[in-house]
């Protein structure tokens, strides 16, 4: 059973320190979250789980790390200048704006009425401004980066010549993404700043391009699982031509099933697209249009590549799974997601997040803090342990509240040191999802863990 609901998330998130309300002292700045003590730790979790998959376990792509604002030039001629838009409308008897594709039955969301203004394009992008210069001036004019995707594209020659690259490769990046969203909201899922996980995979102008997009929706719900998300709460989306971005020729949207309450239960996870050869070529300077003029006058460099085999120069088409960091956050948080009852009654809340995601490894707890000894042997035992895990040390309550604190944030174990501990120089091991306890050799402590905190595998691609 996953949440009922993203509010029981966002509630868990505040009360255990994972995500707070942004500039709460100043009442808040809508839909902005901050990432606490825990949720930065399974940020970087997420962000590294998908970085060892792709960068260090495949042998085909590399990684980099492009500025977040770059020349204007290049969002002219991606194209997002003239067509990053979302549609806004404005219901006439409430003045509520809202954008015209999110709008169900044609009823406002606010209101309830079906009187709307005609629907008319709002660039997204948002801008900001370099240097000590006039406000209205409009060389100055430059955008926080949309997609992490155009650093990646700019940087194609340089990353296919120092790393003596081949087609087919990819360049991964993760980093932070800015829109100025019509109407942002459902906690982490919508925000106007938030960080993607992108990669562009390279392939020649004659492959079989939507099976390749089939294998990377193929690869991208088997990483899903291996972050625990169940595969029933994933949908796949074959995205109309009349929705897909300018770029693509072929998208299939992952959903994931974020509001189970509902009776449309999906929103998108990630999206992976074939963007053919459309973003090389744009910025290339020696592409034509079919009068034979150049299509990008401002550009020095030619995208293209010279394939030795065929002796052919050309623009690779390429494949592109974007996928969002916040988002896979919540519907791991969600998928974790579970509550269980005690021979007491109560209910308990269990985050059962996979090992490699848990903000905490182990727990080390005292059975009483008032005990010196006890008290130095659980500090040297999280001393002991940092170097492979992640651990640490609570004596904040009585064993039955840091057990429950513990479960509520995912920590696979606690490790109790009590007064045996000092004789026979075991500790109880306590597994967060059975709730059954071991007793292990202090010395074999740290093997013990480790072995069993393996990640879940991913199969190795071929
Ligand atoms: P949507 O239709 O939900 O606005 P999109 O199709 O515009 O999303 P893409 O451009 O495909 O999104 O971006 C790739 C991924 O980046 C998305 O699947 C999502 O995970 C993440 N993402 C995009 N916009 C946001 C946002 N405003 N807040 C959080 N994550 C986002």
């Amino acid at each position: 059973m996953p949440a009922p609901n993203i509010d029981t998330i966002v509630s868990l998130a505040k009360r255990r320190g994972f995500v707070f309300p942004s500039s709460e002292v100043y009442g808040g700045l809508g839909s902005a979250w901050d990432y606490g003590p825990l949720g930065v730790e399974l940020c970087n979790n997420v962000k590294q789980s998908w970085w060892r998959w792709l960068v260090y376990e495949r042998d085909d792509i590399e990684g980099i790390d492009s500025s977040i604002i770059l020349n204007r030039l290049v969002w002219k001629y991606s194209g997002h200048e003239a067509t990053f838009n979302d549609w806004l409308i404005d219901c006439r008897k409430c003045k509520g704006r809202f954008r015209a594709d999110k709008i169900v039955d044609n009823k406002c969301p606010s209101c309830g009425a079906s009187d709307w203004t005609e629907a008319r394009p709002f660039n997204t992008m948002l801008q900001t401004k370099l240097g000590a210069v006039a406000d209205d001036d409009p060389a100055a004019l430059a955008y926080l980066r949309p997609e992490t995707a155009q650093g990646i594209f700019i940087n194609f020659l340089n990353v296919q010549t120092t790393m003596r690259r081949k087609l087919p490769f990819g360049i991964a990046q993760v980093g932070k993404s800015f829109r100025n969203e019509v109407t942002p909201g459902n906690f982490i899922l919508r925000t106007r700043e938030f960080e993607q996980m992108e990669m562009e995979y390279f392939v020649s102008p004659s492959d079989d391009h939507w099976k390749l997009v089939d294998y990377w929706v193929e690869q991208y719900v088997e990483w899903f699982g291996s972050l625990g998300i169940n595969r029933e709460n994933l949908d796949l989306y074959e995205v109309p031509e009349d929705e897909r971005a300018h770029y693509s020729k072929r998208t299939v949207d992952i959903m994931y099933r974020y509001f189970p309450e509902r009776e449309k239960p999906w929103e998108e996870l990630m999206g992976i697209a074939w963007r053919t050869d459309f973003d090389l070529s744009a910025h290339s300077k020696n592409k034509l249009d079919a009068e034979g003029k150049r299509i990008n006058p401002d550009s020095t460099e030619d995208l293209s590549y010279f394939d030795e085999p065929t002796k052919q120069r050309f623009y690779p088409h390429v494949l592109e799974p974007a996928a969002g960091v916040n988002r896979t956050v919540l519907a791991v948080l969600m998928d974790a997601y579970s509550e269980k009852t005690n021979d007491k009654g109560e209910t308990r809340v269990i985050l059962k997040l996979t090992p490699q995601l848990a903000p905490i490894k182990a727990a080390i707890l005292p059975l009483a803090k008032n005990k010196p000894e006890i008290v130095g042997m659980a500090k040297a035992i999280k001393r002991s342990l940092q170097p492979v895990l992640r651990a640490v040390y609570d004596d904040t309550g009585g064993i039955g509240k840091l057990y429950a604190r513990q479960d509520e944030i995912g920590t696979p174990f606690c490790v109790t040191v009590d007064h045996q501990s000092l004789e026979d120089e075991a500790v109880t091991v306590r597994d967060r999802d059975t709730w059954e306890q071991e007793r292990i050799k202090v010395s074999e402590l740290a093997d013990h863990l480790q072995k069993r905190l393996k990640p879940y595998p991913v199969t190795a691609p071929e």
